[in-house]
């Protein structure tokens, strides 16, 4: 193995790209695991909730489709999310702007390939864009947001920037509710950006992959502001609890058709089409109904009652975070512990959250990995360590959930002690 490393060059763009963040701290805690340790798992963004029953009925009913289906996916499934997304967002989209892919990472990638784009990234953001950007060849700029301002891309920076940098194409990523954040656009936020946007002439990569988590049901997106610049970005894996299943969508402006046909010709040549069973599934996903607007509801107020107790919990603590509004995260500032963390001997988010794993057993993810500074004590906390088929039980035989500890403790009480540890070893 060592010999044949020694002996043929990688890929020069990938030499200096690292194992992501995730699995290192995946890692750590598999080894405390083995020796006995309680992990809280707060470092891992998959949905706690099961898959609904209507479409793992759907997927069981079409178990014998077996043949290739057309590269760009499903046309029942395409003009399923057409229609979906048009009623939704007040725009015209048809199956032909829609493209299905084994994931919405899988199609983010296969669009910086298709483009090979300057990109541009808020800062912080989703561990994987800058990576795929540096796999596929493409230039990365990044663009400073605050705390003050909730970690969101102020447009007047945006326009600044764009001033200075006239390089074509430009494409924005922006994702909302945020990974890491847990922050999201309001009406007149996205009016701004769309404005700037069109003013020079952005294309947008509108990551909306937690939309539906969105805690009051009422994700907005750039789409209905900026329609003939905006891809939403989107899938099961979120809202459905179907990661696993690997399924994505791209929602597409017809102005960027020449866009989904080079990225069609990308997945002729690599993964072909998604699974023929999921496709076909992924139609009663999309159809709605009663059983879907339950799910959605019940799993919505469960994540909100979480998310905002930990908000809540950490900002009584001194460690800020801003108020989420969907999705399953926050992204807490411990620097307000600045000095006495560095008495530990921690300088940086890294450092932060190997020692709070080792000394307690809960897992983070630093900041550094989402682009912020290496000794910024930013971490991303994900509050969905609990039962998600138990916390949607409990939800449908108390709906409306009231928003107290009780529920928090009834509902996800490795996330309150995980919590309670985070503050105990804060502050010994
Ligand atoms: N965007 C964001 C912000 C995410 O958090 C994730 C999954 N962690 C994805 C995209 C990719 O999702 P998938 O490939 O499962 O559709």
């Amino acid at each position: 193995m060592d010999t044949y490393s020694s002996n043929h060059k990688l890929n020069a763009r990938l030499t200096d790209l690292k194992p992501s963040a995730t699995l290192a701290i995946n890692e750590l805690s598999t080894q405390l695991k083995k020796q006995g340790r309680e992990v809280y798992k707060l470092g891992f963004g998959q949905s706690p909730f099961p898959v609904p029953d209507v479409v793992v009925d759907a997927l069981r009913d079409n178990a014998h489709q077996k043949d290739y289906l057309p590269v760009v996916g499903l046309e029942e499934l395409r003009l399923q999310i057409a229609n979906s997304y048009s009623g939704k967002l007040g725009i015209n989209r048809t199956a032909d702007d829609v493209l299905i892919g084994p994931g919405s990472k899988e199609l983010i990638f296969t669009l910086q390939v298709a483009l090979d784009p300057h990109l541009i990234l808020p800062s912080p953001s989703w561990v994987s864009y800058a990576p795929q950007a540096q796999i596929a060849g493409a230039h990365t700029s990044w663009i400073n947001t605050t705390a003050e301002e909730g970690w969101l891309l102020n447009p007047v920076l945006l326009d600044q920037f764009c001033r200075s940098d006239t390089s074509s194409p430009r494409l924005l990523l922006i994702n909302y509710p945020n990974n890491p954040t847990g922050a999201t656009f309001d009406e007149q936020h996205l009016t701004s950006l769309a404005e700037v946007c069109r003013k020079h002439n952005l294309i947008v990569l509108s990551d909306e992959i937690y939309g539906e988590t969105h805690f009051e049901g009422q994700h907005r997106s750039l789409a209905s502001y900026y329609p003939e610049g905006t891809i939403i970005s989107t899938g099961l894996s979120k809202w459905c609890g179907a990661g696993g299943w690997r399924i994505g969508t791209f929602i597409m402006p017809p102005e960027l058709s020449y866009l989904r046909q080079a990225m069609a010709i990308i997945a002729s040549e690599t993964f072909t089409s998604v699974s023929a069973p999921i496709q076909h599934a992924t139609v009663s996903a999309y159809q709605g109904g009663d059983q879907i607007v339950r799910y959605l509801s019940n799993s919505r107020q469960v994540l909100k009652v979480i998310g905002l107790f930990t908000h809540q919990f950490l900002t009584d603590h001194d460690v800020l975070t801003v108020k989420p509004t969907g999705g399953f995260y926050v992204f807490p500032d411990f620097g307000k512990y600045r000095v006495t963390l560095l008495a530990k001997g921690i300088a940086t988010s890294d450092q932060l959250c190997h020692q709070l794993l080792e000394k307690t057993g809960v897992a983070l993810l630093p900041g550094s990995a989402f682009g912020r500074p290496e000794d910024e004590l930013t971490a991303r906390l994900s509050y969905v360590d609990f039962d998600g088929q138990a916390a949607l039980d409990y939800a449908a035989d108390r709906a409306p959930l009231s928003a107290d500890e009780n529920t928090v403790v009834a509902l996800a009480p490795q996330v309150k002690l995980g919590l309670e540890k985070i503050v105990e070893w804060l502050k010994s």
